[in-house]
């Protein structure tokens, strides 16, 4: 049993004024593993006036203190890598190949903000005006329980770079990632009240944070409605704010795809971290005239997506995170069938190899209609939608009627052909033959699936703002 009874205020593990303990599940089995104690509302007040006064000092760093100390905390947390993918694998049920990546890309988050940084100039001359590149203040960092750790190290990074200090609010259901994390950053020896962690629940320490006047900037990851909630409880202080909010990403193959290729790659795209990913290729959109050959291709490769044990280096499918998202999913798969969709793969009820746990059967519904709900709403688990076009305009125009706008996906043998479709996907990033990411390149979503974006250089200036100096150069 693990029992986590400290957050991270001003330098120190502190033990919260806020009573509550929080049950930690492991999604493989649905049993308790341990228990956190939750921060409240004081905590995160404590948090953020600890951020306030060392903002004071360290928005004043130099470039080459900030790009040594995310050195330092990329050390730390690469370090503790192995641990990272135990604790994401016991308390979020990632197939280990996943979870090693996951830990992975938490340290090397930081390492490329480093990076970044060191190529970036904070003052540049415009006209007769000198303009300075200024840190905001003071951050609320809140994350989801799906990459929990990547997404604390990622905005992390990018506030630090900038030189502004931090609340981060973790999910409480990723306690175990965000101990690790915690202890990790303690040991790279940022000053105290840089970065404070406050483990609690979103309407108590998240609205505090969202609501406080010495908060400058809310950079969120998670779902829609709470992205909205943030900008109405935002406005109030006009809070700038970073939102990565949810998808529904389609995946377009071209008809002169090579299926061999493109099929298992599209599947991958949607069946990725257990179908609970933002970027899940989840509306595939397949050509009329090979539809029979597409179905007969993706029923192959489903029979041999393994979806169980998460230790098991075979397993391609883990458990969803908790026993209500296993509802939910359960829910849409119904809701599937009602609207008259018809089940190619999966269906209702755990995997047939496995017994317990929030497992589901790796699903793909075909002859849907992209007007139907499991094609307009975030299921957040392994259930794909298979939509037929007639033609590339049929394409474009399914692809680009969602709220969401996220990622896209083409599949094609003539990259000219598929990098003109991509030219009129609305989406934030648009992959072409490949599920790779790209750190330096900025991420987020057009229309519903957020406001602003982060890595790279447009990551560091979601945490800056420019400042014209007039005078200087009569
Ligand atoms: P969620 O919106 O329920 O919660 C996210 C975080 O916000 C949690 O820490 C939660 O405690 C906190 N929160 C909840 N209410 C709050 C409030 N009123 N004020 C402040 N904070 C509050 O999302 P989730 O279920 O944890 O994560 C899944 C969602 O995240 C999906 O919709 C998914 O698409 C989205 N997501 C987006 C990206 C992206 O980069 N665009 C990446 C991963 C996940």
């Amino acid at each position: 049993m693990h029992h986590i009874e400290h957050i991270y205020i001003d330098g120190a593990f502190v033990t919260p004024e806020g009573e509550e303990r929080f049950d930690l599940f492991n999604p493989a089995t649905g049993k308790v593993i341990g228990t956190v104690r939750l921060a409240d509302a004081r905590d995160a007040k404590l948090a953020i006036e600890a951020a306030k006064r060392a903002f004071v000092t360290f928005s004043r760093t130099s470039k080459a203190e900030r790009v040594a100390l995310l050195r330092r905390m990329h050390a730390a947390i690469e370090a503790r890598e192995d641990d990272l993918n135990e604790a994401i694998i016991e308390e979020y049920g990632a197939p280990v190949s996943r979870g090693r990546w996951m830990a992975k890309h938490a340290s090397s988050v930081l390492l490329d903000a480093a990076i970044t940084l060191e190529d970036y100039s904070f003052e540049r001359r415009m006209g007769s005006a000198e303009v300075v590149m200024q840190p905001l203040g003071v951050a609320g960092l809140i994350t989801p329980w799906n990459s929990n750790a990547g997404f604390i190290c990622g905005k992390l990074a990018a506030a630090i770079a900038a030189g502004c200090t931090a609340v981060i609010k973790p999910s409480e259901m990723s306690a175990l990632q965000t101990r690790i994390v915690m202890e990790a950053l303690h040991e790279a020896g940022a000053p105290a009240g840089v970065f404070n962690i406050v483990t609690g629940r979103g309407e108590t320490v998240g609205a505090e944070i969202v609501g406080h006047p010495d908060v400058a900037k809310i950079s969120f990851t998670g779902s829609t409605a709470v992205g909205k909630a943030i900008v109405r409880a935002g406005a109030e202080t006009l809070k700038r704010v970073t939102l990565e909010l949810g998808g529904k990403s389609p995946v377009v193959i071209l008809d002169d795809a090579d299926f061999a290729q493109a099929v298992p790659m599209a599947i991958q795209a949607g069946f990725m971290n257990s179908g609970q990913a933002c970027i899940a290729g989840t509306r595939i959109l397949v050509p009329e005239s090979r539809m029979s050959e597409f179905e007969a291709v993706a029923k192959q490769i489903v029979a041999q997506t393994i979806a169980g044990n998460p230790r098991d280096a075979k397993t391609d499918v883990g458990p969803m995170v908790s026993q209500k998202q296993w509802d939910r999913v359960q829910r849409y798969i119904r809701l599937g069938i009602d609207e008259g969709a018809r089940l190619l793969a999966g269906g209702e009820g755990l995997p047939d190899n496995v017994s317990e746990g929030w497992f589901v059967k790796p699903t793909i519904f075909s002859d849907v209609r992209n007007s139907m709900a499991i094609a307009r709403e975030e299921i957040f688990g392994p259930v794909l939608s298979v939509i037929a076009y007639r033609d590339e305009e049929d394409a474009v125009a399914i692809a680009n009627d969602t709220p969401y706008g996220l990622q896209a996906y083409v599949m094609s043998r003539d990259s000219a052909r598929a990098s003109a479709i991509a030219s009129r996907i609305d989406a934030g990033r648009v992959l072409i033959n490949t599920l790779t990411h790209e750190p330096k390149a900025p991420f987020g979503g057009f229309k519903q699936s957020g406001i602003g974006r982060e890595y790279g250089s447009f990551g560091l200036e979601a945490f800056l703002e420019p400042k014209s100096v007039l005078g200087l150069h009569q």
